[in-house]
């Protein structure tokens, strides 16, 4: 039987390719079907916002209300009589999508300030959180870290989406529906104030006193002291003649107290002069008029005088100046919009005078000396640097971070440790040849290897690629998200690549021998089984080629419900029991750790049974190992006939009694090619050599000679 298989396949030496081909075909077709996301039907929210789930959306909430309006479907919540915020779903706002493509149904609150006040999940398909209570109590408390953040995508505070580890694509999505819900929902019903670009707040106004504004840097204050105006006196040269306003008290005594300020946004200008000044500028003035805002809190100078009056003098208000990147600007009586009462006064900026607000400027504060002659000589007494705080102007929105490259930038450090023993890995299968003439050497890279596989890629980083993953990725073309989406999992990204990549070049072996967590976990238990000399049991060849099918029929399962039940699907993927073994580490239900357990005991008699005969992923790569372009493994005419040496060393069967390589079922072990290179076990080889010492006359053709047989026959041990 078995010859005839392997004539039918050298008559049809493509078939296996086209079969691949055509099976990949239909997977693909099936897709449409798959990737058209389930659409839950969820009760009116009122019936969802149950009293323990409100407790926990809203605390202190009394009642809900729905809201009757053509905005985001919102429950309004009360604390007593008044309304505090808003409940609402996510699949009512959103509709957003999870990792499993079906919308999630995340139900949280905001109050009216736009702060979050809880969020529970009331339904999902994500496929890392189905029947994993641990991973699922990490979302829970992830949730719950959103309370009192902003109701903004992209504000910082809560817990990172890592945290809910093995599971951060929906971590990563629920905040964000929450985050951009909340938004959605007061942005309807609140009088917020969107713009473009930066723009001075005109809107905003509450009652300020000038200490207020001087505190928050509305106004800017020149407290000026008898002392500083001697010393402004000294340093203008005209410290021996007397001031223009004289002194009284002593050093320390006020000689004035001046404030000045942008005047337009009406917290600073309407607070500064009162409101009918203030009208005057900002509705009496042509478009684009600007005023500063100067007053006179106290002391017996003040930044007025009488001269503006004068018309000697010009009508200048020569005690203040403005400058502004090198540019001066200069007030007149008619540039003055005076407050009532008191010493403050708006002075009026046009459009053309070039004044950029936004900028900062400086006041500067003159008054002068007397000469004997009467004369008066100016200078600077104060100078009072100002720029508008940015709580006075009104900045867009900025677009958050896309959730792809936030979760690049968190894992840099994760991405570079993975990139390196990607690089290692590319190395040593470069290198097979000469790592593999050394025995030893080679062993302990290849434990090595298998022990980084399973304890950091898988129960570290949580990077255990699964029938999930390629079925999602399979979605994409046809399911309507977002392909930042699925970037948002670097790691799996980058193992996902490079086992694409390593799959056409090379075969499935690559990730199923070297990178897969649960396979290095069956691998490395199968050689603590080989050490306790448990007894190994492998079918006959035959009996083999059937129970290979087993994983392309649990793929067909996975795919089939994928695409006609999905709510089936979670249930099938339990097929693979990576989330018990590696991600959950087997934290997890009873009767998944079970089966889990009886998987790995099985391979202890049977290496990688579960990967040769059930795995659904392993069956996908097989498949599309038949389109892989290059055969590493090496192979000598005696290879098969007579010696079988390489066909007994292989722990997983895959060499046939030909010798031929069945490489959809080859792990890349390269156990072979240690055997193949060893010139004492490879008989070819151990010929040679004994020839090169001893010049023995060749054995006749198609005849083993007596040392081939005996070592052959030999059970090797494992590379
Ligand atoms: S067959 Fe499955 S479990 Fe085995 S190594 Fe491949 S993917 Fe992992
Ligand atoms: S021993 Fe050779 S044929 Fe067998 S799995 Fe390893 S590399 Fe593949």
């Amino acid at each position: 039987m078995a010859a005839k298989m392997t004539a039918t396949a050298r008559r049809w030496p493509h078939v296996g390719r086209i079969v691949a081909a055509l099976a990949f075909m239909l997977a693909v077709l099936l897709m449409p079907w798959a990737a058209r996301a389930e659409e839950p039907v969820a009760p009116p929210l009122l019936e969802r916002l149950t009293p323990a789930v409100l407790a926990e959306v809203f605390p202190g909430a009394t009642r809900v209300e729905l809201v009757a309006d053509d905005g985001p479907a919102a429950a309004a919540a009360f604390v007593g009589e008044a309304q505090a915020g808003y409940v609402f779903s996510t699949l009512d706002v959103l509709r957003a999508p999870g990792y499993s493509s079906t919308p999630f149904d995340v139900v949280a609150g905001v109050t009216l300030e736009g702060r979050i006040t809880g969020a529970v999940v009331l339904f999902h398909r994500e496929p890392y959180l189905i029947n994993d209570a641990a991973r699922t109590a990490r979302l829970v408390a992830f949730l719950e870290a959103l309370r009192g953040g902003e109701a903004r995508l992209g504000a910082e505070g809560g817990l990172p989406p890592a945290f809910v580890v093995g599971a951060t694509i929906s971590a990563r999505a629920m905040r964000n529906a929450v985050q951009e819900g909340a938004r959605m929902v007061l942005r309807y019903r609140t009088e917020e104030i969107t713009v473009t670009e930066p723009t001075i707040d005109m809107i905003n106004f509450k009652p300020m006193s000038p200490a207020q504004l001087v505190e928050d840097g509305g106004l800017v204050l020149a407290h000026v002291r008898n002392a500083d105006l001697q010393a402004a006196m000294d340093a203008a040269g005209v410290g021996d003649l007397l001031p223009e306003v004289p002194m009284t008290g002593g050093p320390d005594a006020t000689y004035v107290d001046v404030v000045a300020g942008y005047a337009n946004p009406p917290r600073i200008g309407r607070n500064g002069v009162g409101l009918e000044p203030y009208d005057t500028l900002v509705n009496g003035m042509p478009e684009g008029t600007m005023g500063i805002f100067v007053a006179t809190l106290g002391g017996v100078y003040d930044h007025r005088g009488t001269r503006f009056n004068n018309l000697s003098n010009g009508f200048a208000l020569d005690r203040i100046t403005l400058e502004q990147g090198g540019r001066a600007y200069g007030f007149e009586k008619s540039d003055m919009i005076p407050a009532r009462g008191k010493i403050a006064d708006i002075l009026i900026l046009p459009l053309e005078a070039g004044f950029d607000p936004m900028q900062p400027w400086r006041a500067d504060l003159h008054a002068a000396a007397l000469r004997p002659d009467g004369t008066r000589v100016p200078f600077v007494l104060a100078r009072l640097e100002y720029a508008l705080p940015a709580g006075y102007i009104l900045m867009p929105e900025v677009p958050p971070r896309p959730a792809w490259l936030e979760a690049w930038e968190e894992g840099t450090r994760d991405i570079a440790i993975l990139c390196a023993s990607l690089v290692l890995l590319t190395g040593i299968l470069a290198f097979q040849g000469a790592l593999t003439r050394r025995r030893r050497l080679y062993r302990v890279l290849r434990l090595g290897f298998l022990s980084f596989t399973l304890v950091w890629i898988g129960w570290i980083a949580s990077a255990q690629l699964s029938i999930v993953h390629l079925v999602n990725y399979l979605k994409v073309p046809f399911a309507d998200l977002d392909l930042g989406f699925y970037l948002a999992e670097p790691l799996i990204v980058i193992l996902s690549v490079y086992t694409a990549v390593s799959l056409v070049l090379i075969g499935r072996g690559v990730f199923c021998g070297w990178l897969c967590p649960f396979g290095a976990l069956q691998e490395l238990l199968a050689q603590v089984a080989r050490a306790l000399r448990l007894p190994q049991w492998n079918p006959a060849e035959r009996a083999q080629r059937a129970m290979w099918w087993g994983k392309y029929l649990s793929l067909g399962l996975i795919l089939s419900l994928v695409a006609l039940a999905p709510e089936a699907a979670p249930v099938a993927e339990e097929i693979e029991p990576f989330k018990t073994a590696i991600t959950a580490i087997f934290v997890r239900g009873l009767p998944y750790v079970v089966y889990a357990v009886a998987l790995l005991l099985i391979g202890l008699f049977t290496e990688r049974a579960f990967c040769r005969f059930l795995c659904p992923l392993g069956g996908a790569l097989a498949i599309l190992d038949r389109l892989h372009l290059l055969d590493l493994l090496k192979r000598r005419p005696e290879c098969g006939n007579p010696c079988h040496l390489c066909e007994r060393s292989c722990p997983v069967k895959a060499i046939e009694r030909s010798g031929k390589i069945v490489m959809a079922e080859c792990f890349q072990c390269l156990d072979c090619m240690v055997e193949y290179h060893d010139d004492r076990r490879c008989p070819p080889l151990a010929q040679a050599r004994k020839r090169k010492g001893r010049a023995p006359a060749p054995a006749p053709a198609g005849v083993m000679p007596p040392a081939f047989a005996a070592v052959a026959a030999r059970r090797t041990p494992s590379a």
